[in-house]
C-alpha cells in the first residue's frame, strides 16, 4: 500500500509503490529517473574527463620528447662533424708526414748522388796524380841509368 508524498524536486505529489519505500523514496519516478540519469551522465563525464588527462599527459611526454628529437639530431650530427673533422684532420696530418717524407727521401738521394759525384771527381784526380807521379817516377829512374 503506498504513501502519498511530495517530490523534493518537483515538489508534486505522487504516490510511493509500498508502505515500506515511503521512508526511503522523496521523489516521484520521473525525478528519480532523471537523477539517475544525471548520475550515469556525471559517471561518464567524469570517466571522459579522466581519459582526456591521460591523453593530455600523454600528448605533453610526447611533446617534450618530439622538442628533444631536434637536440638530440643535433647532437648527432655535431658529433659526426666532429668525427669527420677528426679524421680529415687525421688524414691531412698524414699526408703532410708521407710529403714530408718524400722530401727528405728526396733530398737524402741528391744528397748521396752529389757524394758519389765527388768522390768520383776524387777518384779521377788521384788517378791522374798516380799516372804524373808513375811518370815521374820513370824518368828519375832513368836519370839514374
Ligand atoms: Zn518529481
Amino acid at each position: 500500500m503506498g504513501v502519498e508524498k511530495t517530490c523534493k524536486v518537483c515538489k508534486e505529489q505522487f504516490t510511493t509503490t509500498s508502505f515500506k519505500s515511503a521512508t526511503t523514496i522523496n521523489m516521484c519516478d520521473k525525478c528519480y529517473g532523471s537523477k539517475k540519469r544525471t548520475q550515469a551522465e556525471m559517471n561518464i563525464v567524469a570517466s571522459f574527463n579522466n581519459k582526456i588527462v591521460a591523453v593530455e599527459t600523454r600528448l605533453s611526454k610526447l611533446e617534450k620528447a618530439i622538442e628533444m628529437i631536434p637536440i638530440l639530431i643535433g647532437a648527432e650530427v655535431s658529433n659526426a662533424l666532429t668525427n669527420i673533422t677528426e679524421i680529415d684532420m687525421l688524414s691531412t696530418i698524414n699526408k703532410s708526414i708521407q710529403l714530408e717524407y718524400k722530401k727528405r727521401d728526396k733530398k737524402m738521394k741528391s744528397e748521396h748522388n752529389k757524394r758519389i759525384k765527388e768522390i768520383d771527381n776524387f777518384k779521377e784526380k788521384l788517378q791522374k796524380q798516380i799516372v804524373t807521379l808513375n811518370n815521374k817516377i820513370i824518368n828519375i829512374i832513368k836519370e839514374m841509368d
